[in-house]
């Protein structure tokens, strides 16, 4: 017997989510802070973790992280939280609980590619609407697609990732506005970006912002959450794992997002190195730098698959988009100064 007469075929078609080796390299490809906790911090968790008792479940409904969370991140009265594994749980949970017979997801692209994986895992169509050639949103085309293929779920990342571009809130508040469905804007990037719709959980009915830690230093212990009215989320709990945010998770994050000063300066570094960076990189020759809100950078250069083959070898580690809708494009993260260095006398050497 073999899987492959079992196993359904739009699976069969799909790729496992791949992660390089990065041993001994510079990694810059996954949107990591590249700074850790500082040491006291360090030694104060462990404490608090080895109190954690690991015998026991843990308390399903995590009402005081779920507390913490609302009062530390605004989130407005009247709406409530739901915590996932990573914000990448919480897309599934999504796209699960929406997945009636013949239902559509839609997003502006190129986006986030679990959008689209969730949608073909749980049966839904994914569309996808173009981006315009500078990725920039096309607010107009997209409430045509709206209109025509009537979305039951639409995403929209805000920044967006690979592009780190921002629509403006106008548009993205239209497309809330005429959605015949949820819209989740997906903030993940939101420390790295002025600007947040969580206030606006007050206007709109059908609106669910989406966040993780994951880029703002806590990427290891995937931890996402779900901001939208208890009509939604009641629902969305239901299809959700009971145990689906971890122990030490939920004491680490209780821990580390009493003290998130910490890790909002680091961001703050991060987004004022990335100007710097973005500086240096556009001083290459035949490199274009795409305008970013968050804590990596799209460029454009003569030949992708060159550059990323130089790189590796000068042991540096980024994303290669190259593809039709990013042809020759690199996603670089934000690193340290040292890191940005290193990146950019590699590139020069790359091109
Ligand atoms: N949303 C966006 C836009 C992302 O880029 C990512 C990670 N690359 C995620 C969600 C998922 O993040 P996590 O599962 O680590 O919370």
């Amino acid at each position: 017997m073999k899987p492959e007469a079992l196993v359904r075929p739009e699976i069969l078609a799909l790729q496992a989510y791949r992660v390089p080796s990065s041993d001994g390299m510079v990694k810059l490809d996954a949107m990591e802070n590249p700074y850790g906790l500082p040491e006291s911090l360090r030694r104060e968790l462990a404490e608090v973790l080895s109190r954690v008792p690991l015998n026991r479940y843990p308390d399903p409904r995590a009402q005081s992280l779920r507390s913490l969370i609302a009062r530390k991140m605004g989130v407005p009265a009247g709406a409530e939280i739901l915590l996932g594994n990573g914000s990448d749980d919480l897309i599934q949970v999504m796209t699960l609980a929406l997945a009636r017979p013949g239902a559509v997801v839609m997003y502006p692209a190129p986006t986030f590619v679990m959008y689209g994986v969730s949608a073909t895992l749980c049966g839904l169509r994914a569309i996808p609407v173009p981006l315009r050639e500078d990725f920039s949103l096309d607010g107009a085309a997209f409430l045509a697609a709206m209109e025509q293929h009537r979305p039951a779920l639409v995403y929209i990342a805000h920044p967006n990732n690979p592009t780190g571009t921002l629509y403006p809130d106008d548009d993205v508040a239209a497309i809330v506005r005429a959605a015949p469905g949820l819209v989740v804007v997906d903030e993940a990037y939101h420390a790295f970006a002025g600007g947040t719709f969580m206030p606006r959980l007050r206007e709109f009915a059908n609106l669910a912002v989406l966040r993780t830690v994951s880029k703002l230093g806590l990427a290891g212990i995937r931890l996402g959450y779900l901001a939208a009215r208890s009509q939604w989320i009641r629902e969305f709990d239901k299809v959700r794992q009971p145990y689906n945010v971890n122990v030490l998770t939920e004491a680490a994050a209780g821990f580390l997002l009493e003290r998130l000063d910490v890790l909002e300066e680091q961001a703050a570094c991060i987004r004022s190195d990335r100007e710097t960076l973005a500086e240096e990189l556009r001083r290459l020759p035949g490199v274009t730098v795409f305008p970013s809100q968050a804590n990596f950078l799209l460029l454009r250069v003569p030949d992708a698959e060159r550059a990323d083959a130089g790189l590796r070898r000068q042991g540096v580690l980024v994303k290669n988009l190259n593809g039709p809708a990013l042809r020759n494009c690199l996603r670089v993260t934000v690193g340290t100064p040292e890191e940005n260095r290193i990146l950019v006398k590699a590139l020069k050497e790359a091109l």
